[in-house]
Order: structure tokens, then C-alpha cells, then sequence
């Protein structure tokens, strides 16, 4: 047992910049189940965007407006408001904390392009990312780091968090599993704060790292708690062929330029004002439907011929200088050289914009009246604040860490000087206690790992880029069947130190909730917004769909409600770029 005021889960840029905060003013601990470091903001490459104007004339009123277009309307604007506006301190404040980013001539903060943000209110793309070379989530991260290190904060590495401990509408802490030694701990918290990260790891091709498993979402969703917009995945344009590996658009926003099989800029025809550096919603489906079109590479139509990704004309200093572990990647993974030869990309599967609901304080809010569950906090990719819609403009998921893991941080210090502290005995980890044991009992049961690879391709197939109700049905049922084999799963491992084989079959869980419901919720939504791209509803609806879904898992259902947009600056419009 552990007795803090506020308990951190994550140690991403969300976690570590709520950490800072909120260690001010309360005994703060931060649990991670990787070493902080690892954390997948430590892999984010192209930047973070801020309206500085230090290059071009820009404004956070037209990053604003870029954030609620690309988003497809689906953005909660006064949200979009507090991003943008507090986004130009965010970074001189990053800067102030050591951070290393690019220079001008001149010795500002240097920016660059990227997909869908523009110079007034759409006219033509405008210099808005701040960025550290292709390593910008990297410095984000150890700077951090070192300041959480500096200011005290108590750090638990290794420690897999599995369950809530909730009293009612309040939460009262948590329960974790210490790597190490495979013990059972139970933290008693007044404020805890999920910054668990994505879960791109449900998709078959993905950019993100093994440890995205959705854990904070799928233990707030096994406690009641509505998971909201999950229909809204990201697929990046460009990811390496067959791989996923992330080539950030930051190649893109240097000038890199894609092309089909007849060498041709396709996106010439897509996205006439913006081109290559549309949305990235736009981009992928545009890859797509070259592919399905013969005009893929290898001109078979099969669904993973590919495109080429020109960036030979930059050449070999700026390439050296702005892209450098792009540069790496192509090299190792393709033995390719970027100065000299195109590189060849396909979608992949990238970034959750939906997740737990909450207030631009960082509170978890459950259900569409907006009631706040006391006590218990979510920032980062996890959450669904709601500023990315139903499509994030690349950039503004590191802003997002910075601006709403702040807030978040701050909101805690304030809420724990008032909150009592949690009474809660051992029984609190009797959830945890009983799933690890049957898990570990020793009886003969299926291997995870087929689980795994099957509830992957169902969903990178059928809940992909394009979807249908057919399709997305037979992803419903088939994660079903998988939760139900689930059941009888046992781990093969049944020591207790590093067990790694137990944590991975507790993140498969996680992973099964949260296909099941991103199935469902796709399923049930009949409009094409954003990311979500229906081949038999192929219209925006703004007359019925303009709304977020608020899932909620109910044992083997998923019930569905709504809540509504915050539409008060744009009136929604068509979006052409
Ligand atoms: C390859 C790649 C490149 C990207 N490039 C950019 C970019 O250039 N610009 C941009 O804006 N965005 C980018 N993104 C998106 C952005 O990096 C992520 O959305 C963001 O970093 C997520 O940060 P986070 O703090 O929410 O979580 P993460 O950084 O993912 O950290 C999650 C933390 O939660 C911990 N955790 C998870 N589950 C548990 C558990 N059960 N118990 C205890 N701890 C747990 C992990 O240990 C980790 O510390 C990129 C993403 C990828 C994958």
C-alpha cells in the first residue's frame, strides 16, 4: 500500500508535464510500466506546432480554425481556442526548460510546414512546427525528464497499472503490478491522472510501439466510464511499406513529394491549394485509391502495392541536417538512401482521436451532461478533450501533451488542497488479484499470441481507411469470438519476476475492449468525417451525425450515446483544400 496526494500514469510528454504541475503543490508519483524514457513521445518526429510566426506571419486564430477544419467540424472549438492560444507559451516555456529546437539565422525558434495548417484561414500552408530536427518528441521527452528529476517528483518504473479503485462517482487510486518482482500494489490516491498513450497496437501495420496498448481506456471503460469518438482512428499517409515504421511528414513539410507508378503528383487531383501537405485523412485515402486504381508501384490494385515518397531533391545537407533519423530508417529498414532514390510508403496506423472524455481541465467527465467523476484525471493521446475532431493535423498531439497535460497538473494541485484522502484497504485489489490468478493457475488454455494476430488483421481489414457495414459487422462478431476464447487464455510463464508473458496477455485484454468498441462505434456511425470513411454512407451528415459518441461497454455490448459539438466560433462548412 502507498499513500499519495496525486498518482501519475505515464510518463510520456501528457504525464510529465502534468508531473511538473501538480508535484508543486501535492506528494506526487508518477508510474510507468516502461522506463520513462521509452515512452512513445520519445519516437515522435516531425514537431510541434505553435502559431510564433518566427518564419511567416501567423496567428493563433487561423491555427484555431486549421485545427477545427482539418478535425472536420467535429472539434470542440473553445477547446481548439485554449490549444492554440496557449501553445505560444507552451513552447518558449519548453525552450525556458532547456529544450534544443532548431535555429534561424537570426536565433528563433526555427518552423516548418506540415499537413493542413495554413496561413489565413486556409489560403496556403504557412511555417507553424517548431521542431528539434526529426527528434523533436525525443528532446521533449528528456527534457522533461531531467525537470521532473530536478523537482522530486517519485518515480515507480516497471510498475503496470491493471485497475481503478473507485467509491461511486469518485476515484480513490489504483492498482499495479510491479515488473520486477510480479507483487501487487495498491497506490491510495485523492487525484489520479491516466496519460497512458494510444493504442495503435489493435491495428496489424502500425507506427506506434508495443507498449500502445490503450490501458488507461480499457480500465476506465471496464469501470463505467464512456470512451468517446473511438470510431476516429488515424491513418498516416506514409508509413514504411509492409512495416508501418512512421516517415514523418516533416519530409513532406521539407518538400517531399508523392508519386504514383507514371511518376505523376496525384495530389495534384486531390487537394489542389494544399497538395502533399492536405490533411491527413485526405492523404491517405488518396493513396489508397491510386493503389485500387492500378497506379500503386507495382500496378497489380492488391492492397499493398504502394506509393513512392520523392525526396531525392532536397539533397543530402538538408536531408542530413532536418531528417536525419528519417534518413537512418530508410537506410536500415529498405536500403535505401533518401538523397538518391524515392522511398516507398503506405497508411499505417497511427493515432487514437478518440479516448476517455474530459473538461479542458483535464477532468473525466461520464456521460453527455458532462458530470465529473472526482478525482480522477486523463491528457495526452489517451483522452478525447475533444481538440483533434474526427482528424489531428500532425503537431498538435505533442501541443496537445504540453497544453492539456499542463492544465491538467495545475487543476490536480488545486483539487487535492480540498479533497479528503481515500480510506482503502487490500480488498481494493481484489479485481486484479483474482484475474491474475486464473491467468496463472497453471490449467491448459489457448496462446494469446493467436489472439493478438488475428484481432490485428480484422482490424487493419475491416476497420481501416475505407469501411462498410458489412465489413465492420464482421469485425463486431469476430472480436466477440476472440473475447469469449480470451476467457479461457492462460499464460505459459507462471513465475513471478519479470513475468513478462502475464503483463502482455493483461494488455491484449485492453486491446480486445477497445476493438470492440472502436468496431462498434465505427459500425454504428452512418456518415463519412475525417478519418472515418464509409463506402456506403459517403457524405459528411451534419444534420445527424454532427455529435460525438459516447461509448460505453457493457459486459459483451457496447451501448452507444451522444453528446454535443462546440460549434460556437465556425459554423460548420464543406471541407475542400
Ligand atoms: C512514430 C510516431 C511519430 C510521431 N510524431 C509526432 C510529431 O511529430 N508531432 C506530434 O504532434 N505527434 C506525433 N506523434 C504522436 C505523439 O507522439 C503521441 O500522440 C504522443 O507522444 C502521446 O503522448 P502521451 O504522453 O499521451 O503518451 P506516451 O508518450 O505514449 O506515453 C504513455 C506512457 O504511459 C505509460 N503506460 C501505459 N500504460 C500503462 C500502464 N498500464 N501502467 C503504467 N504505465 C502505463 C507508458 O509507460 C508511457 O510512459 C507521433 C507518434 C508516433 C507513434
Amino acid at each position: 500500500m502507498h499513500q499519495f496526494d496525486t498518482v501519475i500514469v505515464g510518463s510520456g510528454g501528457a504525464g510529465l508535464y502534468a508531473a511538473l504541475e501538480a508535484g508543486k503543490h501535492s506528494k506526487t508519483a508518477v508510474l510507468s510500466k516502461l522506463y520513462p524514457i521509452r515512452s512513445h513521445t520519445g519516437a515522435a518526429q516531425g514537431g510541434i506546432s505553435a502559431a510564433l510566426g518566427n518564419v511567416e506571419e501567423d496567428q493563433p486564430e487561423w491555427h484555431a480554425f486549421d485545427t477545427v477544419k482539418g478535425g472536420d467540424y467535429l472539434v470542440d472549438q473553445q477547446a481548439a481556442k485554449i490549444l492554440t492560444e496557449e501553445a505560444v507559451q507552451a513552447i518558449y516555456d519548453l525552450e525556458n526548460r532547456g529544450l534544443p529546437f532548431n535555429r534561424t539565422a537570426e536565433g528563433r525558434i526555427d518552423q516548418r510546414r506540415f499537413g493542413g495548417h495554413t496561413r489565413n484561414f486556409g489560403e496556403a500552408p504557412v511555417k507553424r512546427a517548431c521542431y528539434a530536427a526529426d527528434r523533436t518528441g525525443h528532446m521533449i521527452l528528456q527534457t522533461l525528464y531531467q525537470q521532473c528529476i530536478k523537482h522530486k517528483v517519485a518515480f515507480y518504473d516497471e510498475f503496470q497499472v491493471v485497475d481503478l479503485v473507485m467509491d461511486g462517482d469518485t476515484c480513490q487510486g489504483l492498482v499495479a503490478v510491479a515488473l520486477a518482482t510480479g507483487d501487487l500494489h495498491i497506490f491510495a490516491a485523492k487525484a489520479v491522472l491516466f496519460a497512458t498513450g494510444g493504442f495503435g497496437r489493435m491495428f496489424k501495420i502500425t507506427s506506434n510501439a508495443y507498449a500502445n496498448t490503450g490501458d488507461g481506456p480499457a480500465v476506465c471503460a471496464r469501470r463505467g466510464i464512456p470512451l468517446e469518438d473511438m470510431e476516429f482512428f488515424q491513418f498516416h499517409p506514409t508509413g514504411i511499406k509492409g512495416l508501418g515504421i512512421l516517415i514523418s511528414e516533416a519530409v513532406r513539410g521539407e518538400g517531399g513529394i508523392l508519386r504514383n507508378r507514371d511518376g505523376e503528383r496525384f495530389m495534384e487531383r486531390y487537394s489542389p491549394t494544399l497538395l502533399d501537405l492536405a490533411p491527413r485523412d485526405i492523404v491517405a485515402r488518396a493513396i489508397l485509391t491510386e493503389v485500387r486504381a492500378g497506379k500503386g508501384i507495382r500496378g497489380d490494385g492488391k492492397i499493398d502495392d504502394y506509393v513512392h515518397l520523392d525526396a531525392s531533391h532536397l539533397g543530402k545537407k538538408t536531408l542530413a541536417s532536418k531528417l536525419p533519423d528519417i534518413t537512418g530508417f530508410c537506410k536500415t529498414y529498405l536500403g535505401v538512401d533518401p538523397a538518391n532514390a524515392p522511398i516507398p510508403v503506405l497508411p499505417t496506423a497511427h493515432y487514437a482521436m478518440g479516448g476517455i472524455p474530459t473538461d479542458v481541465q483535464g477532468r473525466v467527465v461520464r456521460d453527455d451532461k458532462g458530470t465529473i467523476v472526482n478525482g480522477l484525471y486523463a491528457a495526452g493521446e489517451c483522452a478525447c478533450v475533444s481538440v483533434h475532431g474526427a482528424n489531428r493535423l500532425g503537431t498538435n498531439s505533442l501541443l496537445d501533451l504540453v497544453v492539456f497535460g499542463r492544465r491538467a497538473g495545475q487543476h490536480i494541485g488545486s483539487y487535492v488542497q480540498q479533497a479528503a484522502a481515500p480510506a482503502i484497504g487490500p480488498d481494493a485489489a481484489e479485481f486484479a488479484r483474482g484475474w491474475i490468478a486464473r491467468l496463472t493457475d497453471g490449467q491448459a488454455g489457448p496462446h494469446g499470441g493467436r489472439i493478438m494476430e488475428k484481432m490485428q488483421t480484422t482490424m487493419m481489414a475491416k476497420v481501416g481507411i475505407y469501411r462498410n457495414a458489412a465489413d465492420m459487422q464482421d469485425a463486431v462478431d469476430a472480436v466477440q469470438a476472440l473475447r469469449a476464447q480470451y476467457r479461457d487464455v492462460r499464460v505459459q510463464d507462471t513465475g513471478r519476476r519479470f513475468n513478462t508473458d502475464l503483463l502482455e496477455i493483461i494488455e491484449l485484454r485492453n486491446l480486445l475492449d477497445l476493438s470492440l468498441i472502436t468496431a462498434a462505434a465505427a459500425l454504428n456511425r452512418q456518415e463519412s468525417r475525417g478519418a472515418h470513411s464509409r463506402e456506403d454512407f459517403t457524405g459528411r451528415d451534419d444534420d445527424n451525425w454532427l455529435k460525438h459518441s459516447l461509448a460505453y461497454l457493457e459486459g459483451d455490448s457496447v451501448r452507444i450515446d451522444y453528446k454535443p459539438v462546440d460549434t460556437s466560433i465556425w459554423p460548420p462548412k464543406p471541407r475542400t483544400y
